[in-house]
């Protein structure tokens, strides 16, 4: 392991960013993990444990050790004839993990398939996308408090999943590193198709044909046509949750906009797509110097090429406003923002 001073982080953050880090590491052992933690050296240093950066906006340089985690493996622990645990490392990059499970034939992160960024970042955020949710195949994991050096394992329960959050971002944010996920998955064919977009990309009947590998595929492709791909254009996927409201705000709105995107969570919990919103103040494809949104989803902020993470902030701000004064709701950024 490697310990480097003044280090640019602009090729370890999707936005591609150039902030530096005072000190960097690429940790690629279970036992680098453990050491970076107890090292004497670093005690004091605030720290950060980065994945593939897909979810991360540096608005300054950083003053403390950014330690990369690449360690890597997929392992079945134990199966039946209907599921499967496989234990995968935090540094495993989600998509080989989603590849991993269709080579074997096991379902469940099918409709997961290309969401960038690693197996150990994926619970904090309880990642999602075409109906599915990381908490639908999660059975445990493993990690370290960054303070103590004490190693911990949380339930799903324990987890406190929630729409695009858990405990990691709440109660141990930052204090917790994810060293290993358990996962259960099913050995039986099952597909989650209710999402609006595989209907417009199915032909009738094709959906009972589909095997695993085919589900993947789609989703890729759904996820290509529309979604930009960070190497062309810098962005960390959506800036904001969709934020959640009652039923009484959504008969407010709909009494001026007939055309308001929302979906029905629970009782009286209603999901506002983000990205409406932000069209309906203007901002769709709008760019302020090198920063501004992706023609195809407002909800994606992109840096053009140059702009610094403070720009970002400012734009993001500037887009919270506008949706404020409109609607007088609050968006909260999905994005970590240091
Ligand atoms: P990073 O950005 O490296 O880190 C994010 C945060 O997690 C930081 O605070 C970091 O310190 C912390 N962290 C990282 N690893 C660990 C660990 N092992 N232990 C403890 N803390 C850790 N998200 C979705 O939910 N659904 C999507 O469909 C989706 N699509 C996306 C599309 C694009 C084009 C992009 C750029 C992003 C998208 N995202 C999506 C967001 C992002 O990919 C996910 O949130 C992903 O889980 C982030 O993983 P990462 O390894 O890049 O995390
Ligand atoms: P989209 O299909 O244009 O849909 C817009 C929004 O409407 C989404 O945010 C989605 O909520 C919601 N939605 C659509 N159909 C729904 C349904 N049947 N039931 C409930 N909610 C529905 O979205 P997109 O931008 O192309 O993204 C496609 C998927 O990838 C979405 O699930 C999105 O969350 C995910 N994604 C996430 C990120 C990220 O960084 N978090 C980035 C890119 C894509 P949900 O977001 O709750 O699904």
């Amino acid at each position: 392991m490697q310990i480097e001073e003044n280090v640019s982080l602009k090729k370890y953050n999707t936005f591609g960013v150039d902030a530096n880090a005072r000190y960097f590491v690429e940790i690629k052992t279970e036992d680098e993990l453990q050491e970076i933690i107890t090292n004497q050296e670093f005690k004091k240093d605030k720290k950060i444990f980065l994945g593939g950066g897909s979810n991360i906006l540096f608005t300054k340089d950083y003053d403390g050790l950014i330690a990369k985690i690449s360690t890597k493996g997929n392992r079945v622990v134990d199966e039946n004839e209907k599921e499967v645990l496989v234990e995968s490392s935090a540094g495993e990059k989600w998509n080989d993990f989603v590849t991993y499970c269709v080579e074997k034939n096991f379902f469940g992160v099918e409709n997961l398939s290309l969401i960038p960024g690693t197996v150990g970042a994926a619970p904090i955020q309880n990642i999602g996308a075409y109906g599915a949710e990381l908490k639908d195949v999660f059975e445990s994991l493993d990690g370290i408090m960054i303070d103590s050096g004490e190693k911990k394992s949380f339930s799903k329960n324990e987890c406190q999943f929630d729409y695009r959050d858990s405990i990691f971002k709440k109660k141990y944010k930052d204090n917790f590193l994810i060293t290993k996920v358990l996962f259960r998955l099913q050995k039986e064919k099952k597909f989650n198709l209710n999402y609006r977009a595989f209907q417009s990309y199915l032909k009738p009947g094709e959906q009972n044909k589909l095997s695993l590998r085919e589900m993947s595929e789609l989703v890729k492709r759904i996820r290509r046509d529309k979604l930009p791909n960070p190497q062309k254009y810098g962005n960390a996927g959506s800036f904001f949750k969709n934020p959640e409201v009652d039923l009484r705000k959504i008969n407010e709105l709909q009494e001026k906009f007939n055309d308001l995107v929302h979906f029905k969570v629970e009782e009286d919990k209603y999901k506002i797509s983000a990205g409406w919103l932000i069209e309906k103040c203007g901002f769709r494809g709008k760019n302020i110097g090198n920063v501004g949104t992706y023609k195809k989803q407002a909800l994606v902020i992109i840096n053009f090429g140059g702009a610094t993470g403070d720009e970002i902030k400012k734009f993001s701000e500037n887009i919270q406003n506008a949706v404020e004064n409109k609607f007088n709701i609050t968006l909260t950024p999905e994005v970590n923002i240091y």
